[in-house]
């Protein structure tokens, strides 16, 4: 099986100036592309070959954990965007989110919070735990939820690469940004 880049369904310039076209070619183009083809080039070969990703994700080790963490990672943080996102969640996530965190404001403060204290490059996540309630995570580098059994529901890329070149070092400023471009109904369908 070869993994596939999947398309945006934006132009590379829809999401600026929360996240630049460059920031796009960049992060899109150029390192999402690379773990792609990363991991096609580490799974030739070894029983990962013909498996799914989260397959992958729950059983493999080192580099072509890595690398399909990476791949997974950054298609669940660009399908969840669009142009005109914003706002806030209605319906079953909304009643969720105020049930587990108190209000969308209390929530979006502690996501906020996680992905801008994570120290050096990974991932703040929502995620459904298997007793039914959402809690907000950091992992580091590649790690992916799913490894530990839970659901990904939302998820901020902090690398540098997500945002150096719009932000440079002030990436309290880029997860401010961030909440203008989710397409909650993406999120929403994911619970
Ligand atoms: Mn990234």
């Amino acid at each position: 099986m070869i993994h596939q880049l999947p398309s945006l369904k934006f132009d590379l310039n829809a999401l600026s100036p929360v996240i630049s076209k460059q920031t796009l070619e960049f992060h899109y183009g150029k390192h999402h592309q690379a773990y792609i083809n990363n991991l096609n080039n580490l799974i030739k070969g070894t029983k990962f070959e013909d498996v799914s990703l989260e397959t992958i994700i729950k059983e493999a080790d080192g580099g072509i954990y890595n690398n399909a963490a990476q791949v997974w990672n950054h298609s669940f943080y660009f399908e969840a965007f669009n142009s005109n996102g914003g706002g806030e969640p209605s319906g079953n996530l909304a009643e969720q989110i105020i049930s587990n965190f108190g209000s969308f404001a209390e929530f979006k403060d502690k996501f906020s919070k996680a992905a801008a204290t994570l120290f050096g490059s990974g991932w703040a996540w929502l995620v459904l735990k298997s007793d039914g309630k959402l809690d907000v995570i950091q992992t580091s580098n590649a790690v992916n939820p799913i490894r530990e059994g839970l659901k990904p529901i939302l998820t901020c890329d902090v690398w540098e690469h997500a945002y150096y070149l719009d932000y440079q070092n002030r990436r309290p400023d880029y997860i401010e940004a961030f909440w203008k471009i989710i397409d909650w109904k993406v999120i929403e369908n994911r619970i």
